[in-house]
């Protein structure tokens, strides 16, 4: 997505991929919203429960397909959980942050801070885009928690 400085907002964010020649149908219209709605990162069967409650008859995938799309087009991005099934959530300006993943049952929390936030980089190179991602294990996978 092109930095800007404005904070992106669903109509502005279908008027871009429109621009991109992207077809807003119903139910890419309400795959968005859902991704819209969501604050952190979902596998794309948690996806699909929003948007089948939102639009019955909408089939599994249809809504991996538009999500393999999105990605293409930057507009989501894929957060690695460890897990066989990938999460996803929308990459563009004031959805940004970063995750703890726990590397026993990979759920994924948000994290409301950047530690690139102060970083500047090289002269001259221009960055588009920064993954951080903190592995652990939660509460309940600690070895701590398994012994019990
Ligand atoms: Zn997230
Ligand atoms: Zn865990
Ligand atoms: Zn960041």
């Amino acid at each position: 997505m092109a930095a800007s400085n404005t904070m992106m907002s669903l109509p502005k964010l279908e008027e871009y991929l429109s621009a991109k020649g992207y077809r807003l149908t119903d139910q890419r219209r309400a795959l968005l919203q859902v991704l819209w709605e969501a604050d952190c990162c979902l596998t794309a069967q948690e996806l699909y429960t929003r948007v089948l409650a939102a639009r019955p008859g909408t089939n599994f995938s249809t809504v991996y397909r538009n999500l393999e799309v999105l990605n293409q087009l930057g507009v989501i991005c894929l957060v690695d959980n460890g897990q066989q099934a990938h999460a996803f959530e929308l990459n563009v300006d004031g959805a940004h942050h970063h995750h703890i993943v726990c590397r026993s049952c990979g759920r994924t929390r948000r994290l409301d801070f950047c530690p690139f936030d102060a970083w500047s980089g090289p002269e001259g190179f221009v960055c588009v885009e920064h993954k951080f991602e903190v592995y652990g294990y939660c509460e309940s996978c600690s070895p701590k928690a398994r012994k019990r």
